[in-house]
Formats: C-alpha cells, sequence, structure tokens
C-alpha cells in the first residue's frame, strides 16, 4: 500500500495548485513496492506469486483478491497508511488468509502489527521470507521473524537476487526503483529510513549489473529510481557505480549528501552516466537547528558550504533538488523567512519542503514520547511529512501549519518555479559553453 493522503484540508487544497508538489507527490505514490517484487524473487519455483497495488482500490479490487484464494498475504505499508492497512489485514483474516506484515512501521512497531497480522517481520525480509514459506509448508509457522535480533536472517547483499520486475505491467510505470545501498551512517535524529530495518551496506557492482540488465529487457530506455537512502557514503565503490550507469540508456534519479560537492572526479563520473538529478537533505536553513541531528554533527559542519556545493554540483550539469524541514524546536518565525530567502538566492533547480515529522523507531520519536509532545498515541495518519503530530516548541499546531502553507505558496509560485527552471537553463548553457571551450 503505497502514496499517502495529506490530512490538512488547506494544505491539500493549495497542493492540488502547485505543480512542483504535486509532480514529486504523483512519482512517490507511483512507485512499485521494490520490497515486495524482491521477497517475490525469493519465492521458491513451486509457488505462484501475484502482485497488487493498493494505493487506490475498491471493493471489487478486494474480492478479486479474496476469489484469488490465497494461501499468504504478504503485505508492507508506509506508516502514513498503516491503520488502512490493518483494517485491510483484518478483512483479509476474517476471510481466513493468512497474513504476514512487514516493511518499516511494522519493524518499528511489532507489537501494534500483532493484533492484526498472523506473521510479522521485522528488518529485512529476504531470508525471513524463505524460512517463512518453508515453516508455511511444514505446518511450522512462527508468529514473529526478526533480522535484528537473529544472526541467521541479517542478509548479505551478496545474496541478492534480481526483484521479480516482471510480475509488474510496465506500462503503468513512469519509473522503476533499483537498490544499490541499505541503510545510512549519518543517524540523522529524525531518520526512519537509515537504520531501523538495516545498518549501512552496498549491493556488490556485479549484482547491480544483474538487475540493470533484466530492467533493460523488459524497458529500453528506462527510468530509474535508486531505493538508497544515501547512495554515495563510500566514494570508491560510488565511482564503480557510476562507470557502470554510463555504460546504459537511461535516465536516474537518487538521494545523497553533499560530500559529493568534494569530489570532482565522482561529480565528472555523475555527469556522464545520465543523472537526472540528486535530491539533497540540507535539512534547515537556521544553522541551530543543524546542531545535534546527526550523531557526528557532520551536517551542522557543512552549513558554511550550501551554496557553494549546490553551484558547484549543478556547474556539472546535475539538477540538485534541495530539501528543507520546518518546525525543529530552534526553529522561529525567521526561519520561515530565512528558508525563502536560501531559495530565491540559491541557484537550486527544484525544491522540496516539509514539516518535520516524529516517524515511530527515530530518536526523534522517543525524544517527543519522553516529553509528552505527540498528539496522540495512533497519529500514523498524520505522518506525511506535510502534517503536524507534535507540539511544537515555538509554536502553536495552527500557527506551523499557517507558516508552512504560506512558505509552500511562495515557493511554489509559478514565479517561483519559472525562475528556478530558468537558473538551471543558465547552468546548463555555461556547462555547454565552457566544454566548446574547451574542446576548442
Ligand atoms: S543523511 Fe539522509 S538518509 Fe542519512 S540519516 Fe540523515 S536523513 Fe537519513
Amino acid at each position: 500500500m503505497s502514496g499517502v493522503r495529506v490530512y490538512n484540508k488547506r494544505l491539500l487544497d493549495l497542493g492540488l495548485t502547485l505543480p512542483g508538489f504535486v509532480e514529486r507527490s504523483k512519482v512517490i505514490a507511483s512507485l512499485p513496492s521494490l520490497g515486495l517484487l524482491t521477497l517475490a524473487a525469493h519465492t521458491p519455483a513451486n509457488w505462484e506469486v501475484i502482485y497488487k497495488e493498493l494505493d487506490i482500490y475498491s471493493e471489487a479490487d478486494i474480492q478479486e483478491i479474496i476469489d484469488e484464494e490465497p494461501d499468504l498475504i504478504a503485505l508492507s505499508s508506509l506508516t502514513a497508511r498503516i491503520n488502512e492497512a490493518y483494517k485491510l489485514c483484518d478483512l483479509f483474516r476474517k476471510k481466513g488468509i493468512t497474513i504476514a506484515l512487514g516493511g518499516l512501521h511494522t519493524t518499528a512497531m511489532p507489537q501494534e502489527a500483532e493484533n492484526h497480522a498472523d506473521i510479522v517481520i521485522q528488518g529485512e525480509g529476504e531470508l525471513i521470507w524463505e524460512a517463512l514459506l518453508s515453516g508455511f509448508e511444514n505446518s511450522n509457522l512462527k508468529p514473529h521473524y526478526s533480522s535484528l535480533a537473529n544472526s541467521d536472517f541479517s542478509f548479505h547483499l551478496k545474496h541478492c537476487k534480481v526483484p521479480r520486475y516482471d510480475l509488474l505491467d510496465i506500462s503503468n510505470y513512469n519509473r522503476l526503483t533499483i537498490q544499490t545501498t541499505r541503510g545510512c551512517p549519518l543517524h540523522c535524529s529524525f531518520c526512519a529510513a537509515s537504520r531501523i530495518i538495516s545498518k549501512y551496506k552496498k549491493k556488490p557492482i556485479h549484482l547491480i549489473e544483474k538487475e540493470l540488465n533484466k530492467i533493460h529487457e523488459i524497458w529500453d530506455r528506462p527510468f530509474i529510481e535508486l531505493a538508497d537512502d544515501n547512495t554515495f557514503i563510500d566514494k570508491k565503490w560510488s565511482k564503480e557505480l557510476l562507470v557502470l550507469f554510463s555504460q546504459y540508456k537511461m535516465k536516474w534519479f537518487t538521494e545523497t549528501d553533499l560530500s559529493i560537492a568534494y569530489d570532482d572526479e565522482l561529480l565528472e563520473l555523475l555527469a556522464k552516466s545520465n543523472c537526472a538529478q540528486v535530491l539533497i537533505g540540507f535539512e534547515t536553513t537556521n544553522k541551530a537547528s543543524l546542531n545535534g541531528m546527526d550523531r557526528a554533527n557532520w551536517k551542522y559542519k557543512q552549513f558554511e558550504q550550501y551554496q557553494e556545493a549546490i553551484d558547484k554540483i549543478q556547474s556539472y550539469g546535475i539538477s540538485v533538488n534541495g530539501c528543507f524541514i520546518l518546525g525543529f524546536d530552534t526553529d522561529t518565525e525567521e526561519t520561515f523567512a530565512a528558508t525563502e530567502q536560501f531559495i530565491v538566492n540559491s541557484n537550486l533547480s527544484e525544491v522540496q519542503i516539509t514539516l518535520l515529522t516524529a516517524f515511530p523507531g527515530t530518536d526523534l520519536y522517543e525524544q517527543l514520547k519522553k516529553e509528552n509532545r505527540l498528539l496522540k498515541d495512533n497519529y500514523w495518519d498524520k505522518c506525511t511529512l506535510f502534517d503536524v503530530n507534535f507540539i511544537p516548541k515555538n509554536f502553536t499546531v495552527n500557527q506551523l501549519e499557517t507558516q508552512f502553507e504560506q512558505l509552500m505558496q511562495k515557493v511554489y509560485s509559478n514565479e517561483l518555479v519559472a525562475e528556478r527552471k530558468k537558473k538551471f537553463k543558465r547552468t546548463l548553457l555555461n556547462k555547454r559553453k565552457r566544454n566548446t571551450h574547451g574542446t576548442l
């Protein structure tokens, strides 16, 4: 179950008129579930696999699943849709279908998931899934499998199998995902994806090549989105990855941090590999909010380099989508004005602003829970990145929402969106001119 539904009605209405914001939301909602396609690859051949996406669904869709009479349903969902997923689990279980729930939210909240599933999966699914299916066949199913506390299930990426892209009707997608790394060593306080499922690890390059070959068998010139948290942590490995990517006719997108700006060789390879855009979490334009954000305080130390790093990366013709979060305890009204100013002054080709969100399993969640600042116990439907789900420090909930809405209106105004496009076109033109001079 993918996609999110923004809760705040005012913002939702606003969002519908803000093309930059809507485009990215649509892209996220339309990505296939790489986790489930991966489990499908780890399913023995004596099982028949059906893959379904339930972003938008009708009663007939659910009936169709029931009519298939599946032995087992494996389901995963983002936090924002988990309550809906639970309802579906309850319904399927009433029909006698065994339900296995996994993914990020389930890993963070296993006890909650136990109320709605026969089997709860925590952590990496590959080896667990194989054990679980064997348990099903031998009537020896366990209610709980975890790779977090059980080394038997901890997975080395050298054993990865190519996800079952063949289960997809490719005409329904404008992007496919592959994963080249898992986790991120930076440990930002608000980030769940970086460490809940797995610590940081890289996939061997020859296996990534196999996945790309498979995708190219079904799609001539694909657009690939890397399902990574922070791709270019290991620069030596990253360069090998980029050399591989440059051999394919594809466009691609990933998320990284600004350390790539300090490595010219990597930027050169990135430019040659048809990278369409990198998304970078600058997180905030309020230096105080960066202090202590990650364990080594690395982001705090990069603050003075922000503008220069953006210009450097984009000078290679690579578009940077800069991400900023609003609502930290050290943020004030001035932070909103400073964020707008930073975005206007920068040459960023795209921007993404979101509200600070306390996802379960994060340090931020633990802190706010201890301080009794979570708005309610089950606020999962508000984990959309565009809704406030805790009591802010320097604002009321309404003030924070209103300030955010106003900033959205400015940042995604037609004028500023057009200005960003124009600036990036100029950057590309300058790059072309430099290249022409270089070859004369
Ligand atoms: S750098 Fe990004 S992926 Fe890594 S921990 Fe921070 S927010 Fe998460």
